[in-house]
Order: structure tokens, then sequence, then C-alpha cells
């Protein structure tokens, strides 16, 4: 899915747009790797959730990250919720890459991750999962 996303590099080579810069920090070409998670806003809001869920990853490469992660987590529903933080932040990121070419926006890092953090209380608690319940194997 994530590589259907039209980044500006992409746009770019079909000809829709000439500033392949990023949209958010303007200093790297907007590439997927770029926006996720080798520039400071994305990478910091990975770090703050991975804190949050209390996993031990510095692995910041997209491509596969659901199933590196979730392979050392234990319990279905652990592993449910991690993945779902992992698709809120990847659609946050690209919604406040969005915000910042049309609106001049960007969300604060932490303000992204507490948005995350509050929607998926809820689905703890929906499903009654408590938080020292996500447990790495290792
Ligand atoms: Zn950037």
């Amino acid at each position: 899915m994530h590589k259907r996303l039209l980044t500006r590099e992409r746009l770019e080579k079909i000809g829709v747009c000439t500033n392949t810069s990023c949209g958010i920090c303007g200093e790297g070409t907007e590439i997927l790797p770029h926006l996720f998670f080798e520039f400071h806003f994305s990478e910091e809001c990975y770090k703050l959730l991975n804190e949050w869920l209390g996993l031990r990853t510095n692995d910041l490469i997209l491509d596969g990250i659901w199933q590196r992660i979730i392979r050392n987590v234990r319990g279905k529903l652990c592993r449910k919720l991690i993945t779902t933080v992992v698709a809120a932040l990847v659609y946050k990121i690209w919604q406040a890459r969005n915000d910042a070419i049309w609106n001049g926006k960007v969300p604060r890092s932490v303000m992204v991750c507490k948005q995350i953090q509050q929607k998926s209380r809820v689905i703890l608690s929906v499903h009654n999962i408590r938080k020292e319940g996500i447990r790495s194997r290792e």
C-alpha cells in the first residue's frame, strides 16, 4: 500500500511537479524511505511510540517493519495493536506531509504521538488489553 503513495519524487517522474524536496523538512528528497523514518520528525514519532509500547527496536526501515516488530511480541491482540499503531503512524506522517504542503503547518511529533496513543487507548479498553500486556519474547 505505501508504495502507492504519490511522493513528490514520484509526482516529478510523471511530470506533475518539479519540486521533489520533502514537504515537511524541505531538506531531503521526498521519497518513501525519507518520509518513513529517515528524517527527524518521523524518526522521533517512531521512537516515541516504540518507547510507549515498550518495544526495543531501532529498526527504521519501513519495508517489512510490521513483521519484524511483531515477530517477538506475544499475543494476537498485542500484535494487532502494534500493527494498528504502526499503520496509524504512517497515516499521521502522510497527513502531516499533506498539511505541511497545503496548509503550511507541521504538527509537533509529540502531538502526533499523543493522538495515536489516545486512539490506541480506546482500542486497548475495548479489547481489555493492559499496556503491560505487551511483552517482547526477548
Ligand atoms: Zn524531510
